[in-house]
């Protein structure tokens, strides 16, 4: 079949010859090392390649980031029942409706929004795709297309995401209907036990696949291998799991032959166990963080958007901007993909409410703005003791 490797990559057929000085076998000495050498059969062309770094590049613009937006219809209950809203579709509806249609103001800090799947098909109330709506706005379409987390038995607690049966269809199909880059979340655990070997291999391996697979659709795969920040640990502990399970995931990414320039990470920032006694500064987390990725994450990775994993709306925005005006060298965007910290104020200001749906707007803005400004570096914090400072820390995190 056409499997063969390229010529110049096929091993030596060299004459036997003897070294002078070991007496090894030259001819030898090459077989073994043709037997683990790697030989590349193209994975994507230039047009390929081409198109899957214009669309990286392009959510993550200067000042650009990532609304958040795909929680599950399990996860939109946990949003929806504490501000007295009924979890249904039209309920749902209604609310993505106020964050997509936010005026203009969003245009230059928001470069991707991420879809649940409903949601990609709903219509405004003018009937009006909400995919369309957003593309026609040159914001990137992207789509969940993980389907959650499962146990790894003999392990403690830990979990593997399921989703890729089908996931090269579903990709194509999305793809058709206005996505062009999608996300896929591993869960990973901070403790005396945890992550194991096992959990730490297995999500890096499930990320590459599906990341082969989406970029194969033409769909930018954000690769995000979240560490909950349950626990007591330091940041310290937490930094050196991240550098672990990153350097764990790009090895699996280069096995996997994916286009690196073509996808994003979506990591947790570098944060103490959300129970440590110690308490660090902003500085400090940004410091922590950026160290973690320059020595894990390759310099040819379009961007970082990192997620809020519980963090309170303001120090989101703050921590970001502490990691962009951090003085070590950064070799790639260094942006937001937030759920809560973009839309815990949005929430509680509309409370199901007609009448609210404007000042939900509103704050929703005032988030995504705040967002673009740590993203270039230039966010002066004004909030404190505000509803924008409340923890949005939740025990053992779905999503
Ligand atoms: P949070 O910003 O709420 O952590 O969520 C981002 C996300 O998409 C997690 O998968």
């Amino acid at each position: 079949m056409g499997n063969s490797a390229p010529a110049s990559d096929s091993g030596s057929r060299s004459e036997d010859r003897s070294s002078p000085n070991t007496g090894t076998s030259v001819s030898a000495k090459a077989t073994s090392l043709s037997a683990t050498m790697t030989h590349q059969f193209p994975a994507l062309t230039t047009e390929q390649k081409k198109e899957l770094q214009e669309i990286a590049q392009r959510i993550v613009a200067p000042g650009k980031g990532i609304l958040a937006a795909d929680e599950s219809t399990g996860s939109m209950a946990k949003r929806l029942n504490p501000i007295g809203v009924e979890n249904t579709e039209e309920n749902r509806r209604r609310y993505r409706q106020l964050l997509f249609t936010a005026d203009e103001r969003i245009d230059s800090c928001i470069g991707g929004v991420i879809f649940f799947h409903e949601t990609l098909y709903q219509k405004t109330d003018d009937g009006i795709p909400f995919a369309k709506l957003i593309k026609d706005r040159g914001i990137v379409v992207g789509i969940k297309v993980d389907k959650g987390v499962v146990p790894l038995a003999g392990t403690n607690g830990e979990t593997t995401t399921q989703g890729l049966d089908g996931l090269s269809e579903r990709c194509a199909q999305y793809k058709k209907d206005g996505a062009d880059f999608a996300k896929w979340r591993s869960v990973l655990k901070i403790s005396d036990t945890t992550p194991s070997e096992l959990a730490i291999l297995e999500n890096a391996n499930v990320l590459a696949r599906y990341a082969s697979i989406c970029q194969q659709n033409g769909i930018v795969p954000i690769v995000e291998p979240e560490i909950l920040p349950d626990g007591d640990h330091d940041l310290k502990r937490c930094q050196y799991v991240t550098e672990k399970v990153l350097a764990a995931v790009y090895k699996a990414l280069s096995d996997h032959h994916v286009y690196l320039e073509g996808t994003l990470l979506k990591p947790n920032m570098v944060t103490p166990g959300h129970s440590c006694p110690t308490k660090y500064s902003n500085q400090e987390i940004a410091m922590a963080t950026v160290t973690a990725l320059r020595r894990t994450v390759p310099p040819a990775v379009t961007g970082v958007t990192f997620l809020s994993g519980g963090q309170s709306e303001e120090e989101a925005s703050v921590n970001l901007n502490a990691i962009n005006t951090c003085r070590l060298v950064k070799p790639w965007a260094l942006t937001f993909s937030y759920g809560r910290a973009l839309q815990a104020s949005a929430l509680s200001a509309w409370k199901g409410e007609l009448s609210n749906e404007k000042a939900a707007t509103e704050e929703f803005i005032k988030r995504a703005e705040a967002n673009g400004l740590a993203a270039l570096g230039k966010y002066a914090s004004s909030a404190s003791g505000s509803a924008a400072s409340q923890s949005l820390y939740v025990a053992n995190h779905a999503y």
